[in-house]
């Protein structure tokens, strides 16, 4: 027996030898065969297999042993009888970087409490360097001081653009072209996984295809992955998707699409067009990926009001507070001044020199706007609160004819969301209409659903309209080339309201399309969110259950998932995650966060 264990060891000790390259100590010392046992659980291993019966061993941060039955000691015991123990989940999309900014925010605690073990960060254009910082920087911070996940940086085109162009709407110089290739190099020699676009945000919006295919190629040679988050998701999708092709083919760089959806209900079923060009291309070899969220609405803002600016304000619409408006208070002050007023409300604390240089250099009219929006937005001065905006409004409701030309507005615009079941009350004074649809609030207080609407505005409530169709959705979700991303946020808890998905998306989407609608399998979902988003990021050890792999583990409750998060209180964490591992160490145990941050950043290995 003692011979038995002794060889065991030198095997683990040669695989870990093998995988790893070095030589690890255990930091639990000598006295276990193993840091962690998870005993008796279903394991679902990243593939499509079905879930089967096993033990899983850990030690110095890796998978060593999956079988039937593991004897021997662990500093750790898991007793998993009736869980699951699956790969940590990898969000493929997510913005948690700009929260993490914030070390309160750092162990990403909405995602743990999903099950969240990496990250892909960067996205939509929008990297944290490198206007404020280099890639570098916020590895070095973020490697000494810990994060939650596991992340992999994106170096994002629109801040690279801003960098080099400001927010001119042209196209680059030559020379300007090679200034952003060499910021692209740059974060990619330091460690960036590949590069993000948002062609629908403000400046990626102003790069032609071109210019997106000569920076895509600078991370080709590295092995770098290129996330779009396309031109379009409305009445021009299919034209988005063929550019995201176009790219991948010119530039060579495996591609990948995010936050795949057909946005608004005239556009709905888009997306069937839309995966078959996807699947065109995966057949000619081109490397074509894609992610969603499972919901039915977007933005990271997704509460609207229940009359559109246009219609609400009418013949106002030239009187309006504009942005520029509030900037020619701000340009009355020296650049100086606009840096000190700048420097009293940034959470940069102190600014660095980088920092501020940046704003320094500035053209005026730049640096006046930067600050102006830091300060005030106009549309916090808009809508029912605004008391003259409320005595015009009602002003033209007191005119029969106006007022008849108003609710015919609304109810047209209702009509363009799929109708009033597909817009959800999600803020109101009146609580018993929250989570309801305009049309149950209408019936409910006997009234027409545009009557119904221009009410709930005056009380100031919020909505949330319904704009992807459940249809497109599931469509979507079966194909084998869709993982899973959140495109959610690191909210400071309880501050503001968000959008669900950065509290739900990974549980919900277990929960209600693999065990209640059946939409898929538990296996396809659990890959989509696993060995699939590996893959996508080129990630050879992680996404599975598998000896060798790096031990990112959840281990499941999925009879008692929980996900209370609701669009009129969204701050809700979400349950059934009994444990979770990331690299090795426990995070969540018995269901609660232990205050660990073992995540690591991974870099791209050249
Ligand atoms: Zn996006």
């Amino acid at each position: 027996m003692k011979i038995k264990r002794m060889a065991l060891f030198v095997f683990f000790t040669l695989g870990i030898l093998f995988w790893t390259g070095s030589i690890h100590t255990s930091s639990q010392g000598g006295f276990f065969d193993y840091d962690v046992l998870i005993k008796n659980g279903r394991v679902l291993d990243g593939s499509l297999r079905p879930s089967f019966k096993a033990d899983v061993a850990v030690k110095d941060g890796r998978i060593v042993k999956v079988a039937r039955s593991i004897p021997g000691k662990a500093s750790k015991v898991i007793e998993a009888k009736g869980l699951y123990v699956t790969p940590g989940f990898i969000d493929l999309h997510t913005h948690v970087d700009e929260g993490m900014y914030f070390p309160e925010n750092r162990a990403c605690l909405n995602y743990l409490t999903q099950g969240v073990t990496g990250v892909i960060v960067g996205q939509c254009g929008r990297s944290a360097w490198p206007i404020f910082e280099k890639a570098e920087d916020l590895i070095k911070t973020w490697s000494e001081e810990g994060i939650g996940p596991n992340a992999a940086l994106l170096v994002g085109h629109g801040d690279v653009r801003e960098m080099v162009m400001g927010m001119e709407e042209r196209e680059p110089t030559s020379e300007e072209l090679e200034k952003m290739k060499a910021l692209v190099k740059e974060a990619m020699e330091q460690g960036a996984y590949g590069f993000s676009t948002g062609l629908t945000y403000l400046p990626g919006t102003y790069a032609k295809t071109d210019e997106v295919i000569e920076l895509v190629k600078v991370i080709a040679p590295y092995g770098g992955i290129y996330h779009t988050h396309t031109r379009n998701e409305r009445d021009k999708l299919i034209e988005a998707v063929k550019e995201a092709i176009e790219i991948a083919e010119e530039s060579g760089a495996p591609t990948h699409i995010s936050h795949f959806k057909a946005i608004g209900y005239p556009n709905w079923g888009l997306v069937k067009e839309a995966c078959t060009l996807v699947e065109g291309a995966r057949a000619r070899g081109l490397q074509i990926t894609v992610d969603q969220y499972p919901y039915r609405f977007h933005s990271g803002y997704p509460y609207q009001r229940l009359i559109p600016r246009n219609i609400w304000i009418g013949k106002e619409e030239i009187n309006r507070l504009e942005t520029e408006d509030v900037q020619k208070i701000f340009d009355y002050l020296r650049d100086s001044e606009l840096i000190e007023l700048y420097k009293k409300i940034t959470p940069y604390i102190p600014l660095s020199e980088h920092h501020q240089q940046f704003l320094e250099e500035l053209p005026r009219k730049e640096l006046v706007r930067f600050v102006s929006r830091n300060f005030i937005s106009p549309s916090r001065f808009q809508g029912p609160a605004n008391t003259r905006e409320r005595m015009l409004f009602l002003r033209r409701m007191e005119n029969p004819e106006e007022a008849e030309q108003i609710r015919t507005a609304v109810k047209q615009n209702i009509e363009r969301e799929g109708g009033a079941e597909n817009i959800v009350i999600a803020i109101c004074v009146e609580k018993d209409l929250e989570g309801k649809s305009l049309k149950y609030a209408a019936s409910k207080r006997q009234k027409s659903v545009e009557d119904m609407a221009i009410e709930l505005e005056l009380m100031g409530a919020r909505c949330v309209p319904l704009r992807m169709s459940e249809e497109d959705i599931e469509y979507i979700m079966k194909k084998e080339y869709v993982g899973t991303g959140s495109d959610g946020a690191s909210p400071f808890y309880g501050i503001g309201l968000t959008h669900i998905r950065s509290f739900s998306t990974f549980l919900h989407k277990i929960k209600k399309y693999a065990l209640q609608r059946k939409t898929v399998s538990l296996a396809h979902v659990i890959r989509s969110q696993t060995s699939l988003p590996a893959e996508v990021m080129h990630w050879d050890d992680r996404g599975w259950i598998k000896q060798g792999c790096m031990a990112d583990i959840a281990v499941l409750d999925l009879n008692n998932i929980k996900t209370p998060t609701s669009i009129s209180n969204p701050h809700q964490y979400s349950q059934g995650v009994k444990y979770l591992l990331i690299n090795g160490e426990l995070t969540i145990d018995n269901g609660k966060y232990n205050g660990k941050l073992p995540g690591q950043v991974l870099k791209l290995k050249k």
